[in-house]
């Protein structure tokens, strides 16, 4: 400036030619070029400018600069004008002027610009001792200005974010914890009005009081670490009752710019609502956990993703071990000739989604055991298998009480066999012996006791042919047959015995079926009987059997009482009943659908039924059908 000062025409201006200069403008411009304060003048009438290096910044990059130098001030600032000129005036009057953080927008970098000046106005005097100039003395503090308001602004948004947290905040001030910010939540959790706003905390919130919270504070305070808990409970007076609360807490140091510690900001979420669902689950768990301890079942939990396998100890212990194992150490122990069961479990399990078996295991003590394993695969919303989970029962026991049954039910029946042919063989004689004698009423009688016996003859064969079946000692002769011709001699006999009209719609075309005829025969009587029996208001049954895909279906329909969705499985287990309020009405033991669907079992074939209550019931089996060029062939075995 200095430079641009001395090679400026200054005789081009009021101020008239450098040599002229009175020693008093002489000597305050070289005080204010000298200068690193930032430093202007006006001088003489027209005000004319004079200005150092320091005061540069503040006209800007491609402002008034050099313009403004030896420039009248009314025509360099006619922006401010207004607001300065009447200083300048006051200065002219004797007057020095003094302004801190003045807003004076000026025009600069192509612009006008909000700048804040903190500055002095004092007036020159000229060498006759009159004042002819301001010497305006000044600093930018437009960074100053605005980074207050920054803080000021950002101290605002903080309040806001507290006011509109959905979690608890507040601010607590000094080592009496002043509340001095407290958001809704916050004032909703401790169970007060915003009056406590502006008290001490345990002033305002009396009950928060001895439980800890004042050491947790003061060490915040104290130190500056912050402090977090989860799960935190204590017990607040809410709506005029003591109440247990859980919360996630944080408590953390509130700075100051000198990094000292004025406060305490503080987080809280309550989760008293997630902690009593919680506290039921575990509850209801540890329930689910001793009862089934008590039932004797072990557990288990199988992880597809990582494969691993978690047992309890009971698991372990029913296959002979006192700690976890590998899937294969359990699994390998299950005895030789049953490892296809599990298998065909686990096929079943693919498409259920189920997982039920029984059978035999050699634990490494050399004992043989029965178990029986039922689980529940978990899937992911794509419907991808998660984890299988289960348990385990040792059923031992009840699989030798149940062959004790069986044992002894064949025993019985075997025993019983004989007197009862007896009877019926003497049965025979009596009745030729009263036809020959003409008593036709006692004829009747005797025809009637032979029913029954025939009835009893029934039982007894299936008591043993079930007892037979479970012990895999029934004997099958095997025979080819069309399946058909079998159906109409069937039906035929059993048209006699039932006033209901058993209609066979027949499209088997000639199939014929390798099997044992007799016991093919005993499963369609059985269904057929059955049929009758379970529906008394009926007037029909019907019989069809058709092909597909080479194999013989065949169903038997009757329009009687009809089977529940959850007995459907169960009936065709021995002795099975079902138990309804008809149970008086309907005689028979439950043996029935177990032998008849072990035979179609045993010939190849299938057995289900399809039912609805009160509608009726279809019992179907399939069975295979021999390919024609080898149903001529009579094999017996
Ligand atoms: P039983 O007839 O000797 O009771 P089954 O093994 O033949 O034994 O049948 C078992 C149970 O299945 C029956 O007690 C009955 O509850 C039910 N059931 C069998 N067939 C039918 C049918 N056609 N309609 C309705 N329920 C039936």
């Amino acid at each position: 400036m200095g430079e641009l000062t001395r090679s400026f025409d200054w005789a081009s201006t009021p101020v008239g030619d450098f040599d002229k200069w009175p020693q008093s403008l002489r000597t305050i411009v070289s005080i204010i070029l000298s200068s690193k304060f930032p430093m202007f003048l006006w001088w003489g009438d027209d005000l004319i400018q004079f200005y150092n290096d320091a005061y540069r910044p503040s006209l800007g990059n491609s402002g008034k600069h050099p313009a403004a130098l030896g420039q009248k001030g009314v025509d360099c600032w006619p922006e401010i004008w207004p607001v300065v000129y009447p200083l300048i005036q006051k200065v002219f009057a004797g007057e020095a002027v003094w302004s801190e953080d003045q807003l004076i927008p000026i025009y600069r970098n192509g612009r006008l610009e909000d700048v804040y000046w903190t500055f002095s106005y004092s007036p020159v005097r000229n060498d006759e001792g009159k004042i002819n100039g301001v010497l305006v003395v000044c600093n930018e503090s437009t960074e100053k200005v605005l980074s207050h308001a920054k803080l000021a602004e950002s101290e605002r948004n903080l309040r806001n974010v507290i006011y509109q947290s959905p979690v608890a905040m507040c601010i607590l001030r000094g080592p009496s914890f002043i509340i001095e910010i407290a958001n809704e939540k916050v004032l909703e959790l401790w169970g007060v009005t915003a009056e406590v706003i502006g008290k001490p905390l345990f002033e305002g919130v009396p009950t928060a009081t001895g439980q800890g919270f004042e050491e947790l504070l003061e060490n915040v305070l104290l130190t500056g670490e912050t402090f977090t808990a989860s799960g935190l409970q204590f017990q607040l007076l809410r709506k005029g009752k003591m109440e247990k609360i859980y919360i996630n807490l944080l408590y953390q140091a509130w700075r100051e710019s000198d990094s000292s510690i004025s406060g305490i900001f503080v987080i809280a979420i309550d989760i008293t609502e997630e902690a009593k669902i919680r506290h039921k689950i575990e509850v209801a768990e540890e329930r689910a956990r001793l009862a089934i301890e008590a039932s004797g079942m072990g557990t288990f939990d199988k992880d597809f993703l990582t494969g691993i396998l978690i047992t309890s100890p009971r698991f372990d212990e029913i296959f002979g071990y006192n700690t976890p194992k590998s899937g294969a150490d359990y699994f390998g122990l299950i005895y030789p000739e049953d490892t296809h069961i599990r298998e065909d479990a686990y096929k079943i399990l693919e498409k259920t989604g189920k997982l039920y078996y029984e059978c035999r295991i050699i634990r490494t003590d050399k004992s043989l055991r029965w178990i029986r394993v039922e689980g529940v695969v978990y899937k992911d919303a794509e419907g991808k298998p998660l984890r299988l989970t289960g348990i385990v029962m040792d059923i031992t026991d009840s699989k030798y009480l149940s062959k004790q049954k069986d044992d002894f039910i064949g025993v019985a029946s075997h025993e019983l066999k004989t007197p009862v042919t007896t009877i019926k063989a003497y049965i025979q004689i009596l009745e030729e012996m009263l036809k020959i004698k003409g008593e036709a009423q006692e004829l009747s009688i005797i025809k009637k006791v032979d029913n029954q016996v025939d009835k009893l003859t029934t039982l007894i064969n299936n008591m043993l042919d079930a007892t037979k079946m479970v012990s895999g000692r029934l004997e099958y002769t095997y025979s080819n047959f069309i399946f058909d011709d079998l159906i109409k001699e069937t039906v035929t006999d059993l048209q006699i015995t039932t006033r209901k009209k058993i209609t066979m719609e027949l499209s088997a075309n000639n199939c014929t079926v390798r099997a044992d005829k007799e016991k093919v025969e005993q499963a369609i009587t059985n269904l057929l009987n059955n049929a009758n029996k379970f529906s008394p208001h009926a007037e029909n049954i019907v019989v069809r059997t058709f092909i597909k895909d080479h194999q013989l279906y065949c169903d038997i329909q009757d329009f009687g009482i009809g089977i529940s969705d959850e007995n459907k499985e169960k009936i065709f287990q021995q002795f099975y009943r079902i138990n309804n309020n008809n149970k008086n009405t309907f005689p028979g033991i439950g043996l029935g659908l177990y032998i008849s669907s072990e035979i179609i079992k045993r010939e190849g074939g299938k057995m289900w039924v399809t039912s609805k209550e009160g509608e009726g019931s279809t019992f179907s089996f399939s069975l295979p059908c021999l390919p024609a060029d080898e149903t001529d062939e009579e094999k017996s075995v």
